[in-house]
C-alpha cells in the first residue's frame, strides 16, 4: 500500500485555494457588511451575531489552512502520511477523507 503523493498534493492545493477564497470572502463580509445585498442590516444585533459567526468560521478556515500548508510541506520533506505519534503509515482511507491528517486512526482518538 502506498500513497499517491501527486494526488494528495493536488487535493491539498485545491483545499488550500478553497480555504484562502473562503477567508477572503469572510474578511470582506466582516469589513463591509453593507455589501451583503441579500440581508437587511437595520437590525444591528443580527448583524453583530452574523459577524461573530463569521469570525468563528474564519478562525476555523485559518486553522484548516495551516493544517493544509503543513501537510504540503510534509509532502516536500517526505514525512507525509506518517502518524506523528507512532510513525506508522496513516490509513489510506483516512488520508483520502482527510488529506491533512497527521495521526493514524488509533492515535486520532
Ligand atoms: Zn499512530
Amino acid at each position: 500500500m502506498s500513497i499517491d503523493l501527486q494526488a494528495a498534493k493536488q487535493d491539498l492545493l485545491t483545499l488550500k485555494e478553497e480555504y484562502e477564497t473562503r477567508i477572503d470572502k469572510i474578511e470582506d463580509h466582516i469589513q463591509n457588511p453593507q455589501d451583503d445585498l441579500n440581508e437587511h442590516w437595520e437590525d444591528q444585533a443580527i448583524s453583530y451575531r452574523q459577524n461573530d459567526m463569521r469570525t468563528n468560521l474564519m478562525v476555523e478556515a485559518r486553522q484548516s489552512l495551516i493544517y493544509v500548508e503543513n501537510a504540503l510541506s510534509r509532502i516536500e520533506n517526505g514525512t507525509y502520511g506518517k502518524c506523528e505519534v507512532c510513525g506508522e503509515q496513516i490509513e489510506e482511507q483516512r488520508l483520502q477523507a482527510l488529506p491533512y491528517a497527521t495521526l493514524c486512526m488509533e492515535h486520532a482518538e
